[in-house]
């Protein structure tokens, strides 16, 4: 699974994610509840774990998952060492910055052109007992074709 993966998020990086191109990535596939994690320790490891429970997913659902991920990762890139400490801080205690942060996240993955992959894997997720504290913090697939179809990429 961890090939798969890489080769996914390779070619995801290649076609949307230019900031990401000379970046160094570790993949970790490991058991978690959820599906997906990353982790920016600053300056320059940046962690993107997956969990076995993915293994049963399609292709596209797990494109889904890794370009969520790696939206994550640009906006890490984004913030200085300070401004992740504290959105880490936050992110860590308030469910409210969990769920801006996931939607925002969401929002971000339509934008970058993965709305189908998004959409298949976010019935999956809500059909997945596992998931069911932390789904409120995602777009709903109805947020997703809403937020699409508004800026066209439905
Ligand atoms: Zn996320």
């Amino acid at each position: 699974m961890y090939k798969r993966i890489k080769l996914i998020a390779k070619e995801i990086i290649d076609n949307s994610f230019p900031m990401l191109k000379e970046k160094r990535i570790f993949y970790l596939v490991i058991w978690f509840r959820f599906f997906g994690l990353s982790v920016w320790i600053p300056p320059c490891i940046r962690i993107i774990l997956i969990s076995t429970r993915v293994k049963k997913l399609n292709d596209s659902a797990m494109r889904g998952i890794i370009a969520h991920e790696l939206c994550h990762q640009e906006k890490y890139l984004k913030m200085s060492t300070l401004q992740y400490m504290r959105f880490i801080a936050k992110y860590l205690f308030s469910k409210h910055a969990r769920m801006l942060e996931e939607k925002d996240t969401d929002r971000m993955t339509i934008e970058k052109g993965y709305v189908r992959e998004l959409y298949e894997l976010s019935l999956i997720s809500r059909s997945d007992t596992g998931h069911k504290r932390i789904i409120d913090n995602y777009l709903t697939p109805e947020d997703i074709k809403d937020y699409a179809i508004k800026t066209g990429k439905w």
